[in-house]
C-alpha cells in the first residue's frame, strides 16, 4: 500500500534470519539483485526462518521485558470506591486484573473534562469535578489498593515500581479548563501529581481552540489565547508536559514554536491516513514534534483509525440490530432519541436492547465481521508504521483512550495488550524499538520536560 511496508517486511525477514541462523547456518551474503525477488515475493518467503510458535514465544519475551505504558485511560469515579473498584472483575477496559493479565504496565488516568462555558461558575464546576478525578486515583493507590499499584511522577519512579512488579498509575489532565483564569492552579496540578495536561478537548477553552472548530469554521482565539500562551510557560516552569491532542492545529503550532520543553500527544494518530479526522494529527504537525524533541502515541480508537472501515462495520451491525429487533417487535432508536426518552421509558428501552443484542451476539462473526471487517491492530500498527517512517521511532508512542471510546479488534481492553507487541514484532521491530514505542521515548520527554523545568526554576530564583 505505501513503500514504507516494503521496508517493514525486509527487516522482519533480516531479524528472522538473524535469529534462526546458527553462525554455521548463515548464508553467504545475498547480492541484490538476487535479493530482490524475496522482498516482493508473497508471504511464504517470510516464515520460513522463524515459525508462528517462535515468533509469538518471541513477541511474549520482549513484551515481558519492556515496560509498558499507556498514556490515556479514562475513569468514572463511580469506580474509584471502597466497594466498587479496579481490583475487582469490572466491566471497565482497565482494571488491574485486566492489566495483569496483559502485562500492561503503566497505565496514564486521566482527569478529563469536558468543555463547557468560559464563565466563573463553568469554571468552578469544572474544577470540582478536576479535584474529585484527582481524589478518585489517590484514593485508588493509597487506600483500595496499594500493594498491587503505586502513583510514579518521574521515569526514575516507574522504573523502580515497575522492578517490584507492582503496577504504576500516573495521572494526565485532559483539558485545562478547570484552571478557569488562575494560572498559578498549574503548579497546584502538578502537586497533586499531573505530569501532562492538553490546553482544550472538544470546544473551544479559555486557553486554546478546539480541533471541533473545524466541523464549524468557528474560532475563538485563531489559535492560544493571551492566557494559553501564560499557561504554555507556566507547564515549562512547573515540569507538566504540554498534550496536544485535542486543540486545534494553529494552536498546536503556536504551542509548540513557544513551548522550551518537548510536547506530547497523548493520543492521536495519523491524520494523513484519514484525512476526514480532525483530531488526529497532519505530517505538518508530527514533523513539528519531532522537531521540538517531543512525541506522537498513536491512538487505537477504531473511527479515528479508520472512519470508513469502521462506519461499515457499524452499519452492519446496525442492520443486524434492526432486524432482530424487527423479529421482537421492537424499534431501534436513534442517540438523539434515546437521551429524549424519560427515565421509565429510558429502562424499558435499554432491556430492550439487551435483549436484541444478546440474540445479535452469535451471530456478529457471521453477519457483521465478515461483511464488514471491524477495524484491528493492523489497521493500528499501520498508523504507528506511518508515524515511523515519517519523525522517526524516537517520537512515537501507543495509547488506547480505552473508557474513553478507544479499544479495537484484537486491542479490546488492558488483557489483550501483548496483541499490539505481537503485531510489532510481525513487521520486524526490533526488541530496542519496540521498548522505545512503549516507553523509552515518553520517559526521555519526562526527563527532558523536568530537567528544563528546574533550568527555569534556577533561572528565576524559585
Ligand atoms: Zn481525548
Amino acid at each position: 500500500m505505501i513503500p514504507f511496508k516494503r521496508l517493514a517486511i525486509v527487516s522482519l525477514i533480516a531479524s528472522s534470519l538473524l535469529m534462526a541462523c546458527s553462525p554455521a547456518e548463515t548464508p553467504a551474503p545475498a547480492d541484490p539483485v538476487t535479493t530482490q525477488p524475496v522482498v516482493s515475493a508473497e508471504p511464504a518467503a517470510v516464515p520460513a526462518a522463524e515459525s508462528e510458535e517462535q515468533l509469538v514465544a518471541r513477541a511474549q519475551g520482549i513484551h515481558d521485558r519492556v515496560i509498558t505504558l499507556d498514556t490515556h485511560a479514562d475513569i468514572n469515579t463511580a469506580n474509584f470506591t471502597l466497594d466498587n473498584n479496579y481490583t475487582m472483575d469490572l466491566e471497565t477496559q482497565v482494571t488491574l486484573p485486566k492489566m495483569i493479565a496483559g502485562g500492561l504496565d503503566v497505565a496514564w488516568f486521566i482527569v478529563y473534562t469536558g468543555q463547557g462555558p468560559l464563565t466563573e461558575e463553568g469554571y468552578a464546576a469544572a474544577y470540582a469535578n478536576a479535584i474529585d478525578k484527582f481524589t478518585a486515583i489517590d484514593r485508588l493507590v493509597s487506600e483500595i489498593a496499594p500493594d498491587t499499584i503505586e502513583i510514579a511522577y518521574t521515569s526514575e519512579d516507574v522504573r523502580r515500581i515497575a522492578a517490584t512488579g507492582k503496577k504504576v498509575a500516573m495521572i494526565g489532565i485532559e483539558n485545562a479548563y478547570p484552571l478557569g483564569t488562575d494560572i498559578s492552579k498549574v503548579r497546584e496540578f502538578y502537586e497533586r501529581g499531573g505530569r501532562y495536561m492538553s490546553l482544550a478537548h472538544n470546544g473551544h477553552s479559555q486557553f486554546a481552540d478546539s480541533n471541533t472548530g473545524e466541523a464549524s469554521g468557528e474560532w475563538l482565539h485563531n489559535g492560544l489565547s493571551e492566557l494559553g500562551r501564560q499557561a504554555v510557560a507556566e507547564m515549562n516552569k512547573w515540569g507538566i508536559i504540554i498534550d496536544v491532542s485535542h486543540p486545534s492545529m494553529e494552536a498546536n503550532k503556536q504551542t509548540i514554536e513557544l513551548s522550551r520543553a518537548p510536547v506530547m500527544a497523548s493520543h492521536s494518530s495519523a491524520r494523513a491516513l484519514d484525512p476526514t479526522v480532525s483530531r488526529n494529527l497532519w505530517d505538518e504537525e508530527l514533523l513539528a514534534i519531532r522537531d521540538n524533541g517531543g512525541i506522537a502515541h498513536a491512538v487505537a480508537f477504531r473511527g479515528y483509525l479508520d472512519s470508513e472501515k469502521h462506519a461499515a462495520n457499524r452499519a452492519a451491525l446496525l442492520a443486524l440490530q434492526t432486524e432482530i429487533a424487527t423479529g421482537m417487535g421492537y424499534t431501534l432508536l436513534t442517540p438523539v432519541e434515546v437521551r429524549a426518552l424519560d427515565e421509565t421509558a429510558r429502562a424499558t428501552y435499554d432491556a430492550q436492547l439487551a435483549e436484541i443484542n444478546a440474540a445479535a451476539a452469535p451471530r456478529i462473526a457471521a453477519d457483521v465481521d465478515a461483511v464488514a471487517p471491524p477495524v484491528d491492530v493492523v489497521d493500528f500498527v499501520d498508523h504507528i508504521d506511518y508515524m515511523v517512517n515519517l519523525i522517526g521511532i524516537d517520537h512515537v508512542g501507543i495509547s488506547s483512550d480505552f473508557d474513553g471510546g478507544g479499544g479495537i479488534e484484537g486491542w479490546q481492553d488492558a488483557s489483550e495488550t501483548f496483541n499490539v507487541t505481537l503485531e510489532l514484532v510481525r513487521r520486524g521491530y526490533s526488541d530496542e524499538d519496540i521498548a522505545k514505542l512503549w516507553s523509552e521515548n515518553l520517559f526521555r520527554v519526562m526527563d527532558d520536560v523536568a530537567r528544563i523545568a528546574q533550568e527555569i526554576q534556577a533561572a528565576a530564583g524559585v
